[in-house]
Order: structure tokens, then C-alpha cells, then sequence
């Protein structure tokens, strides 16, 4: 009896910290000292973190060449506005090379248990989205990378695209206006919405897991906010600050 005891609270803590994984937010960068974010030193960081997952954020330039980079610019020139000859001539703050997504998969390919989480950032017409769409999967295939690979957007177009193109891939959606109820009737599998929006509809988890959706909030980087969610049953996390959260 005292076995089977021991046993269940052994599988309850191991349920309990399943409920709620951690993904680093553009890698883990916030290190001492501090690397860039989104560069191959932050997804080598989180890959030793021995987390779910790391996100990353693609664009595409003007000649077409896939990177990984979240604003828009990278210095001063507009990334879709040029060509990548020109925006690789400007190193990274870490001294890295501008990443194309081919040397993030490279990278990604090295620790099969950090799932790799793509941004795919939205384009100025659906043309170029769909585009951007079609580029990111063939890379991922052309590196057998699919069983790693989940995918994130603000683009509702975006995601239904990769959807289409890849029905067995996973798919969230990142903007918060749609319910657990839009997210399941527009085909997608899950919402990964600030944190605020869940604040502001305190059903949504519930309802999303009922559905079976995944649900996921970003970018958490304090542990009240970590705590509630958790409470609140959320899958998935993700965080600047993923060294902390890991363990609580
Ligand atoms: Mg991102």
C-alpha cells in the first residue's frame, strides 16, 4: 500500500509538471553575459536548457532568402526591401553572421528533443506570405525536420496556408481575437495568445482543452503571471526567462 502511495505521487508530480512546458522566447539569451536573441548561441543555449522547445521568428527578403530575425529591420535596412547579400553584410550585436533559416535548422538538428517553434512573421500582400509559406515547409522537409517543427503566427492567413500545405503539422495562432470555439472552426490546433487576452477571458483554457487544443502564452517573464496560468491548467509557456521557470 505505502508503495502504491509512493507511486502515485510520483506520477501525480510527473503529471503535474507535464501540464506546463517551457519554450525560450527567440532562444535563450537573457544569459550571463547576454547573447543576441534569435541567434544560434540563444537556440544552442536553450538546447542545453533541456526544455520543450525553442521559437524563432522567419522573414524573407527581397531576393527571396529565408532568416531569422523579429523586427523588420535588420540595422537600418528593411529585410523584405533587400536583398540578402546586402543585409548579411551586417553582423549580428554577438558577432555571428546574419542567420539564414537553413543555418538555425542546421543548428535545430543537432538536439532532436528541442522542438523547434516557427514564427512565420506576416508579408505586406498574401502573395508573399503564401510565398514565405511554401519556403519555410520545403526547407524544413529538404532537412527531415518536420516531426520537430510546430508553427506559430500572427497571420491567420499564414497559418491556414501552413495548414493546407502540411495538414499534419501543428499549428497556433498568435493574435487573441479568436475563441477556443474560431480557432477549431477555422482547422487550426491551438492558441498561443499574450497573456493578457486569457486574463480578460478566464474560460479560454478550460474551453480550448476541452477541445482539444493546444494553449500556450507569451512572452511570460514573471513567475505570478507563470503561476496562474499554470493554475489555470495552460499547456505551454513561453518565456525570456526560461532557466527559471523550468524547475517551478
Ligand atoms: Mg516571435
Amino acid at each position: 500500500m505505502k508503495k502504491f502511495i509512493l507511486g502515485l505521487a510520483v506520477l501525480s508530480t510527473v503529471v503535474m509538471k507535464a501540464q506546463t512546458q517551457i519554450i525560450a522566447h527567440r532562444g535563450y539569451w537573457q544569459t550571463q553575459p547576454p547573447t543576441t536573441e534569435n541567434s544560434l548561441k540563444s537556440l544552442e543555449n536553450a538546447q542545453k536548457l533541456k526544455i520543450y522547445g525553442a521559437e524563432f521568428d522567419v522573414r524573407m527578403t527581397k531576393d527571396g532568402v529565408l532568416v531569422v530575425n523579429h523586427d523588420e529591420h535588420h540595422e537600418k535596412m528593411e529585410i523584405s526591401e533587400t536583398d540578402f547579400k546586402e543585409l548579411e553584410k551586417a553582423k549580428l550585436s554577438n558577432g555571428e553572421n546574419f542567420p539564414t533559416l537553413k543555418d538555425y535548422l542546421k543548428q535545430g538538428k543537432k538536439d532532436k528533443s528541442l522542438k523547434l517553434i516557427v514564427e512565420i512573421k506576416p508579408a505586406k500582400t498574401k502573395e508573399l506570405e503564401d510565398e514565405l509559406v511554401q519556403k519555410t515547409i520545403k526547407e524544413i522537409k529538404s532537412m527531415k525536420l518536420e516531426s520537430q517543427s510546430e508553427f506559430i503566427s500572427f497571420s491567420l492567413n499564414i497559418c491556414k496556408e501552413i495548414k493546407k500545405a502540411e495538414p499534419k503539422s501543428k499549428v497556433q495562432y498568435l493574435n487573441g481575437e479568436l475563441s477556443p470555439e474560431q480557432i477549431k472552426s477555422e482547422g487550426l490546433d491551438g492558441m498561443d495568445y499574450h497573456y493578457s487576452v486569457f486574463d480578460k477571458n478566464p474560460t479560454w483554457i478550460s474551453e480550448a482543452k476541452v477541445l482539444g487544443l493546444i494553449t500556450n502564452s507569451w512572452t511570460v517573464n514573471d513567475v505570478a503571471v507563470y503561476e496562474k496560468l499554470k493554475g489555470q491548467g495552460i499547456g505551454f509557456i513561453t518565456t525570456n526567462i526560461p532557466d527559471q521557470l523550468k524547475n517551478k
